[in-house]
C-alpha cells in the first residue's frame, strides 16, 4: 500500500526514523508521499525524502492555514524551490509525467494546497489567489495536486474547475456523497484515512456508489490515527485498519482494496517502484 499523505518530516519521527520506516515497509507500506506546508518546511521535506529516495517522495506547497500577511513572499520562496527541483525536466518544458524518467521527477506533486475557512477567514481572498497560483505551477510542470479543503467545498471545487488539465487528490476526504461524486467526476481521487474508522462517522455511507478505482489511502500522520489507535501518533502501517473498513464497505477482500488503491496511487502520482 502507498501512504499518499504523511508528514514524516514532523519532529515526532526524527528519532529512529530508519527503524520506523523499515517497520512500515515490513508491514506492506511500499511508499510514502510527503507534502510540504510552507517555506520553512521545504528544507525538511526535501532532506528527509532525499535520504530515502525510493521510499519517500516529496511535494511542496503552501497550506491554506499558512496563508497570512507574508503569503506572496512564501509563494516566491516555494516557487523557486519547485523550479529548482524540476529543473531536470528538459529545459523546464512541461511534458507528460508518464514520459519523464523517474530520476528527473524531483517532485511527486504540488501540495498541500487548498482552502480552509475553519478557524480563520481573514485571508480568504489571499487563500484563493494562493491556490490559483499553485494550481498554475501544477499546470506548468504537469504535476498532480494534493488538495486540503475544510469548510470551503464550493469555493475549492470552483477554483479547481478553472484548471481542467490538473488532476489530484482531495486529501482527508470526509464530505457528502454528492461532493464525493462531484470530485470523482472532475477526475480527482478521494484520499481516505483514519476518519473512516471513527465512530459515528458517516463517510462509509457516503462512499457507497463511488468506485474503489477513485480512492487512495493516506494517514495524514502524525494526525488522524485510525481506530484502534485513535489519538496516538499515526503510522502508515495502520492504513490496514482503514483498508479493512473499506473492504466492508465495498464487500471485497482487504487484499483487493490494497491492490486497487495502490494501483490508483501509482497511476496518479506516476510512481514506478
Ligand atoms: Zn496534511
Amino acid at each position: 500500500m502507498i501512504d499518499t499523505h504523511c508528514h514524516i518530516d514532523d519532529p515526532q519521527y526524527a528519532e529512529e526514523l530508519a527503524a520506523f520506516l523499515a517497520d512500515q515497509q515490513a508491514n506492506g507500506v511500499e511508499a510514502i508521499l510527503v507534502p510540504g506546508v510552507d517555506k520553512t518546511s521545504v528544507k525538511d521535506v526535501l532532506e528527509v525524502c532525499d535520504k530515502y529516495p525510493q521510499y519517500l517522495f516529496p511535494a511542496l506547497g503552501l497550506h491554506p492555514e499558512n496563508v497570512k500577511e507574508d503569503w506572496q513572499e512564501q509563494l516566491q520562496v516555494l516557487k523557486a524551490a519547485v523550479d529548482e527541483r524540476m529543473s531536470n525536466s528538459p529545459k523546464g518544458v512541461p511534458h507528460p509525467i508518464a514520459e519523464r524518467p523517474i530520476s528527473a521527477r524531483k517532485l511527486i506533486a504540488i501540495g498541500e494546497i487548498g482552502l480552509d475557512y475553519h478557524w480563520d477567514t481573514t485571508f480568504k481572498e489571499q487563500q484563493h489567489e494562493a491556490l490559483r497560483e499553485q494550481m498554475r505551477w501544477a499546470e506548468q510542470y504537469d504535476l498532480p495536486v494534493m488538495i486540503h479543503s475544510r469548510d470551503a467545498t464550493e469555493d475549492t471545487l470552483n477554483i479547481l474547475r478553472e484548471f481542467p488539465t490538473v488532476k489530484g487528490v482531495m486529501h482527508c476526504f470526509s464530505g457528502s456523497h454528492e461532493v464525493a461524486k462531484q470530485v470523482v467526476d472532475m477526475g480527482y481521487y478521494l484520499g481516505i484515512g483514519g476518519v473512516l474508522t471513527f465512530k459515528n462517522c458517516k463517510l462509509a455511507e457516503h462512499l457507497v456508489g463511488i468506485p474503489l478505482e477513485r480512492l487512495v489511502l493516506e494517514t495524514d500522520a502524525p494526525y488522524m490515527a485510525p481506530v484502534p489507535h485513535r489519538g496516538k501518533r499515526n503510522e502508515s502501517k495502520w492504513m490496514w485498519h482503514v483498508a479493512e473498513r473499506l473492504a466492508e464497505v465495498y464487500q471485497c477482500s482487504v487484499e483487493h482494496v490494497n491492490e486497487v488503491t495502490t494501483a490508483n496511487a501509482k497511476a496518479l502520482f506516476v510512481i514506478n517502484l
